[in-house]
């Protein structure tokens, strides 16, 4: 069933008589109690038939709306697998494309009724040309897109050392130390303030083969694509690729899978979870911090108040640092441990 009929069957649910709210429970109780008491009253009628109507009354009303509420949970039931059943199309489809696999792509389009996005379509199929380019040792393209993107790549929480990585597997690549040397002082001498460009620029001075720096490559694709995820705002890694990898080697569901066999039904279903009732060890790559709060003021932290590591790894507000620093104290003691931090050397974050 997908997610239009199931909704279908709900909105069928809502216009029915059967099945619509017909006002709150106690609306309708109070319709029964008042009838029997009328009854009761005019002291016409047994007062123990009068009762035992009235049991039998309420037995039916929530007989009635026990009917109601199952239909209407299995067709919220139906609704929710259906937009499961949705998702995981879409990442599968989303995962395919990134791979570069069109065909494939629109065979699932074909069968699902889905469709892929045309402007991320764009950027899979240039990362993945770029990206194939940089692995055939051709990294001018990569180097072209860095260009077009001068101005982000330079913007905070950048600037980025993707250029100077690409120019530096250029100049490693040329044989000849004089060309070498006038494409470093070209393109390599404008990283000299953030780069170890004199380091490298020596290496010229070994004999041909000789060079440490040979076969010293930077993972470049690696580097490359998370610029590239990061400027077009794509998620970096796959979201397939992801959930397979906690799941599986994380072992997200061995501890579920645990839990349920000693905690049993005590731990309820597992689609009316809103969190893991257990903890799950993931590895560092996978742990997602979009948010930051600060521990001492507990606030959540903006750009105007940035979230600042200090020199032993702790990580406070900036106003909480301020105020560590008040009484124009160069250095600030951190509130986690003994390390005192002086006011230039806590850095910024970026979340
Ligand atoms: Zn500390």
């Amino acid at each position: 069933m997908d997610i239009s009929a199931a909704l279908t069957a709900l909105e069928q649910l809502a216009s029915s008589t059967s099945t619509s709210s017909s006002g709150p429970l106690n609306a309708l109780l109070d319709e029964h109690f008042s009838l029997a008491r009328q009854r009761l009253l005019s002291g016409d009628e047994d007062p123990r038939v009068v009762i035992t109507d009235l049991q039998k009354s309420v037995v039916k009303a929530k007989k009635d709306v026990e009917k109601g509420l199952k239909a209407w949970y299995a067709g919220l039931g139906n609704v929710g697998k259906a937009v499961e059943k949705d998702a995981l199309d879409r990442i599968v489809m989303d995962s395919l494309g990134r791979r570069g696999l069109w065909e494939a792509v629109s065979a699932m389009q074909d069968e699902t009724g889905l469709t892929y996005d045309g402007e991320k379509r764009v950027f899979s199929e240039e990362l993945h040309r770029i990206i194939q380019a940089i692995e055939a040792g051709d990294v001018s393209s990569a180097l072209e897109w860095c260009s077009a993107n001068a101005a982000y790549l330079q913007s905070p929480p950048h600037p980025s050392p993707l250029p100077y990585h690409l120019h530096r597997s250029v100049f490693l690549r040329i044989a000849s130390p004089t060309d070498a040397l006038s494409y470093a002082r070209v393109h390599l001498m404008p990283y000299l303030p953030s780069q170890p460009v004199l380091q490298l620029i020596t290496s010229c001075l070994y004999r041909p083969g000789s060079s440490p720096y040979m076969h010293d490559t930077s993972p470049l694709v690696v580097m490359f694509r998370a610029e590239y995820c990061r400027r077009h705002g794509l998620a970096k890694d796959e979201p397939l690729e992801v959930v397979v990898d906690l799941g599986s080697r994380g072992g997200a569901l061995n501890v579920i899978e645990k839990a349920r066999r000693v905690m049993g039904d005590r731990l309820g279903n597992v689609r009316s979870w809103q969190e893991l009732p257990m903890e799950v060890p993931l590895p560092p790559s996978r742990r997602y911090h979009s948010v930051f709060v600060c521990p001492v003021s507990k606030e959540q932290a903006t750009d105007a108040n940035p979230p600042k590591m200090l020199t032993c790894g702790h990580v406070i507000a900036q106003e909480s640092f301020t105020r560590l620093l008040k009484g124009g104290r160069r250095s600030a003691k951190c509130p986690y441990c003994p390390m005192e931090t002086s006011q230039q050397a806590a850095q910024r974050l970026y979340f």
